[in-house]
């Protein structure tokens, strides 16, 4: 019998304006405001449908205010798909708040998502991939069951730094942070964090999102994208002998620059890709994986199977 393979496709909900904010810009008036709930969310559920499989949402606590952000994520959820926890309000900084603030921007969100959609998340990201011992002991006392947030990624480490480094001599500010460089020697397959979290101990359950063996490329929506179906195919063709495959993308990555967003797109390189490309380009990964023998899973199923 082969061994079980399988890979988790997950969708980072971040709206528009938390773009915006990253590259200094003014928060965006609507409708390209609310494009990822509006327009992203029902392309992301017709593939999930056309491809039959399931995914995982993380969701921003404080979007479920507007009620059909509410009321989308309840279909979702009716139909299969996981609702995870990516905090209250998505403050890239949220890993050097002090604690009781951590600890309400972790319980905040699941507490709205319990409210608005009737169910309690299991899992949580956090943003930006930013976190620290402190976030993780505040997931263990919250009882979460596993995090997806360490992307121990050095190409990627290294363009944040540029970016913030790039904005503040243009004298604007953004509003992400980046995380230590300890990070890139995170283990890049299901671990139970220790102290530090970057090394194994016994503690939160922690899915990496992917990077490739060796070299830790980034196997992201974004990168996958921008390399389009082809080179995308043979980037996850390097990963199929891997028993495990955490695919992160975001609601941005099925918009483009004619969903409203033509003032973004000069700053988010990916927002140039056509729609129609990065559909071609999602199906020619789920088409290359499966081809290999991997089932879709939601994250939570896999963090179950690890413990
Ligand atoms: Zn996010």
């Amino acid at each position: 019998m082969s061994p079980r393979r399988v890979c988790a496709i997950s969708v980072d909900l971040d709206e528009l304006h938390h773009y915006y904010a990253i590259h200094g810009l003014a928060a965006p008036a609507a409708p390209a405001a609310h494009q990822v709930y509006d327009t992203a969310l029902a392309r992301y559920r017709d593939f999930a449908r056309a491809e039959r499989l399931p995914l995982t949402l993380f969701v921003v606590g404080s979007d479920l205010a507007r009620g059909q952000n509410a009321a989308a994520l309840r279909a979702l959820a009716g139909e299969g798909h996981e609702l995870g926890n990516h905090t209250l309000d998505h403050r890239y900084e949220l890993s050097r708040l002090p604690r009781a603030q951590m600890r309400e921007q972790v319980a905040g969100a699941a507490d709205a998502l319990a409210h608005a959609t009737g169910v309690r998340p299991t899992g949580f990201r956090a943003p930006g991939y930013v976190t620290s011992d402190e976030l993780y002991a505040v997931l263990a006392e919250l009882d979460v069951h596993y995090s997806s947030s360490v992307f121990p990624c050095p190409y990627y480490y290294l363009a944040k730094l540029a970016k913030l480094g790039e904005l503040r001599l243009r004298g604007r500010r953004s509003q992400s942070i980046a995380s230590g460089p300890q990070l890139l020697w995170a283990p890049r397959t299901p671990y139970r964090t220790g102290q530090p979290y970057w090394r194994a101990g016994a503690g939160v359950l922690e899915l990496p999102i992917q990077v490739t063996p060796r070299l830790r490329l980034p196997v992201i929506g974004t990168s996958l994208m921008l390399l389009g179906p082809q080179r995308a195919r043979r980037l996850v063709r390097g990963l199929v002998h891997e028993p495990f495959i955490n695919l992160e993308l975001h609601g941005l990555d099925l918009l483009d620059a004619h969903d409203q967003l033509s003032e973004l797109a000069p700053h988010q390189l990916d927002l140039r890709v056509s729609l129609e490309r990065k559909w071609q380009t999602l199906s020619a990964v789920v088409a290359e994986l499966r081809a290999h023998g991997f089932a879709f899973e939601r994250l939570d199923q896999v963090a179950s199977a690890c413990s």
